[in-house]
């Protein structure tokens, strides 16, 4: 039977592997048998030598890496990562998370991309681990790692407080019954058998719960186990004086990852991951952008700043792209530190809200916690990277859609002819001034 620290690292059988490391200067020496487990992985492309991690800091690299370009890169060749889907690679593979996680703490903190990335590239790992699995060892394993994680049968809602208020799992996701969780068969009967008519039980049973909510539980809470560690780790780095160069030395390599995938999809980050300066062109915007601008003096007041513009503008300076690379992305994978958001976007949207009869914020201040949440940050006051992903970053409005909802703003000139969307629009005009160059079409909301 496979480890269950193959899927779970923060198992006791993960952290048993942690206690017998070695010294961590060692980790970057060739290692002969990760080496070995890697070319001898069924499907493993070993054609490309940088296809080949040779020591725990290449792993815990490749580790990261899989899961971004999974996720980004329109090319992504499965078989440069088979090894991480061999059960042989267990130990290794452990020791590489804990890695991540000590140089993702001690550098960046758990409020980062970076440990934003890692909390997710656990949570992919996991599941596509587990999906190559039959059916039966599946279902062993999870019983196993999730017996291990509910210290009782009969566990409270309120036990998964952490993870229900981090978003990672929605009350909906779980069935209950007077408060408590109810995963398995038997729990379920017993609770809900009067109340199913004309229904077998047990088909009901495995619709609403089955495997994959208990799945599901499983990877969350390992995820959120995952942020812990690193808020763990990084509460005690500010004790300490010098953090080991090792894990510094890991850390630059997990922020070129990030940068570098970034950069080569298209998106305007350099190589310490902060956004070059591009700063907007009032000249190149649509004229629905313009008269939005000069202030918005009947209806449409809200939805014309909320719903248009916040999103026009956020996208045209961050990701203005995202029609045609039809990447889903968050802000901070753009503005890691969300400093275009303050120093920018913020302002110009509030300067527009500013600007209509009556000003926005004057009667309706409420309405900037709207704001946040177009751009991916929740129902919150303040834009917090520990808040986004609570809601998603809205992209443009269509002229479709502005023509329907916000008839009053769409004035079209001669190049609205030949658009379907206002940031196209923009683009077309940085194009046609020389300010950029590329083809941006791509399918436009
Ligand atoms: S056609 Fe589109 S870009 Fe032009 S004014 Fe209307 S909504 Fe704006």
């Amino acid at each position: 039977m496979v480890s269950v620290a193959f899927i779970n690292p923060l198992s006791v059988e993960g952290r048993q592997v942690v206690r017998e490391m070695g010294n961590l200067d060692s980790f970057r020496e060739e290692n002969g048998d990760i080496i070995n487990v890697v070319i001898h992985t069924r499907s493993q492309d070993i054609s490309d030598e940088e296809s080949i991690p040779h020591n725990y800091l290449d792993l815990a690299v490749k580790r990261l890496e899989w899961y971004i370009k999974k996720r980004n890169d329109p090319n992504f060749d499965y078989n440069k990562y088979s090894f991480l889907f061999n059960y042989k690679i267990t130990r290794f593979d452990v020791i590489s998370f804990y890695l991540l996680c000590q140089a993702v703490g001690v550098k960046f903190g758990p409020n980062s991309r970076e440990s934003r990335a890692m909390v997710e590239s656990q949570g992919k790992l996991m599941e596509s681990r587990l999906s190559e699995f039959s059916r039966i060892d599946r279902e062993e394993l999870i019983k196993k790692i999730l017996d291990s994680l509910l210290n009782d049968e009969r566990v409270k809602w309120t036990f998964f407080e952490d993870i229900l208020s981090s978003h990672k799992l929605k009350l909906e996701d779980l069935v209950m019954d007077h408060g408590n969780i109810i995963l398995n068969k038997e729990d379920f009967i017993e609770s809900f058998s009067s109340k199913i008519q004309h229904r077998d039980p047990d088909k009901i049973y495995n619709m609403m719960i089955g495997d994959k909510v208990k799945e599901l539980i499983m990877n969350r809470m390992i995820m959120q186990k995952t942020e812990d560690y690193i808020y763990k780790v990084h509460q005690k780095s500010r004790r300490e004086i010098e953090p080991n160069p090792i894990l510094l030395e890991l850390a630059e390599k997990v922020s070129n990852v990030l940068s570098e995938s970034f950069t080569s999809y298209g998106y305007k980050v350099g190589v310490n991951g902060e956004v070059k300066a591009a700063p907007l062109n009032s000249n190149a915007f649509p004229p629905c952008v313009k008269l939005v601008l000069e202030g918005m003096k009947s209806g449409g007041r809200n939805d014309a700043i909320i719903l248009f513009f916040t999103p026009f503008v956020s996208y045209a300076r961050l990701y203005p792209d995202v029609f045609r690379k039809n990447v889903t992305v968050k802000v901070s994978d753009v503005d890691p530190n969300l400093s275009v958001v303050q120093n920018e976007i913020l302002p110009l949207v509030y300067g527009a809200a500013e600007q209509c009869t009556p000003p926005l914020f004057e009667d309706q201040p409420q309405e900037k916690v709207n704001i946040n949440a177009k751009l991916g940050f929740g129902m919150h006051t303040t834009v917090d990277l520990k808040h986004e992903g609570e809601s998603i970053w809205y992209t443009p409005m269509s002229c479709e859609k502005v023509k329907l909802h916000l008839p009053s703003l769409c004035k079209p000139d001669k190049t609205c002819k030949r658009i379907g969307n206002p940031l196209s629009y923009y683009i077309r005009k940085l194009w046609e001034s020389g300010e950029t160059n590329g083809d941006h079409e791509g399918n436009e909301e």
